[in-house]
């Protein structure tokens, strides 16, 4: 092993920085040349590459997003595509790629790997939706926004005696929303993975009023069938059902940018030293992620056709917690 390569792709997440911070340093201590790749998979297809030095990294730490840049790279999903990227690959001498991603990221990765190419991938999404991994760098940084936003509302909602749909990200996964709802204290979680049911909503909303609260927070995650927009049409429609006001307020992308907090840099800084270490041992075609509390690995295979399981039961808890 002499030069590796390192690359963040998809969605950017707090700590990913820290990430190509640690493979840049633990690489060049390991006597390696790094290699970044611009723009995730869309650098790799055009040769848009560029050498790391350890100052080149300096000062990221504490940044939000990715140094390298990002994208989503639909070439990328062709077999041509990858040609191209091998090329790219194999041009600057690269002998092994580290790739900084999600879900879609690490299905890229699998393919590459497929095509006899050294990958290791390190499990990087705000979703936390990445089989082989308990938390995923970034995860951390976003609740701590989405839980800032979901307080400042309460204190609102509780001088107004209004209610307050949040959305959080989460296409097809509602850790975040279940997660933020718990710490949070919201009153209602609304979720993917479990239907919805608007009617029972405003029951259970009246009957927080009822026990004397004076808000009702309710956090949806945007892949939800019901997001903010389609609750706030629905009550919109059935004005009355509630009883009191409803105001929606959309995260989106707010919850992306933050500066990461300290366990999303150094999860991101174990498992970028992590992965110069795997291929120091001669390992790759795996996911470096949270396993058991421990840095572990799964074969890239598997993580990439497995679903990760929300606990469900957590959403009971929330409802008596609600109380
Ligand atoms: P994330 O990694 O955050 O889940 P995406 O799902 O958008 O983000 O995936 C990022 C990129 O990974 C895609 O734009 C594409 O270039 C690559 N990718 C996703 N799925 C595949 C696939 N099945 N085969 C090859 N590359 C893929």
């Amino acid at each position: 092993m002499k030069r590796i390569a390192v690359i963040t792709s998809g969605g950017d997440a707090p700590g990913m920085n820290a990430a190509i911070r640690a493979v840049v340093r633990t690489g060049l201590d390991k006597g390696w040349d790094i290699i970044g790749v611009r723009h995730g998979y869309v650098g790799l297809c055009s040769d848009n590459v560029i050498p790391l030095e350890a100052r080149d990294v300096g000062g990221i730490l504490q940044q939000g997003g990715t140094m390298l840049g990002s994208s989503r790279c639909p070439e990328f999903m062709t077999e041509e595509g990858r040609l191209k990227a091998l090329r790219t690959l194999r041009q600057h001498s690269i002998d092994a790629l580290v790739v900084i991603g999600g879900n879609g990221s690490q299905t890229g990765a699998h393919a590459l790997s497929q095509m006899d190419f050294p990958v290791v991938g390190i499990a990087s999404t705000i979703d936390n939706d990445l089989y082989g991994s308990e938390i995923t760098i970034g995860v951390d940084t976003a609740l701590n926004i989405a839980l800032d936003a979901i307080d400042r509302l309460k204190v609102t909602a509780s001088s107004h005696q209004r209610a307050f749909i949040v959305e959080v990200m989460g296409r097809d996964c509602g850790y975040l929303a279940l997660m933020a709802g718990i710490a949070g204290g919201a009153e209602v979680i609304v979720i993917p993975e479990v239907e919805t049911d608007p009617e029972a909503m405003a029951a259970e909303l009246r009957a927080a009023y009822g026990r004397g609260k004076a808000h009702g927070i309710i956090v949806v995650a945007e892949g939800a069938e019901y997001n903010a927009e389609k609750l706030s049409h629905y009550f919109e429609k059935h004005r009355g059902r509630l009883g009191f006001e409803l105001r929606a307020t959309i995260l989106g992308h707010v919850q992306r940018g933050g500066e990461p907090t300290a366990y999303d840099r150094l999860l991101g800084t174990r498992l970028g030293a992590a992965a110069t270490d795997y291929l120091v041992k001669g390992e790759h075609g795996i996911l470096l992620g949270l396993v058991k509390g421990a840095i572990g690995a799964t074969p890239l295979a598997e993580a990439v056709s497995r679903k990760k399981k929300l606990d469900l039961r957590l959403l009971e808890l929330a409802r008596v917690l609600a109380k």
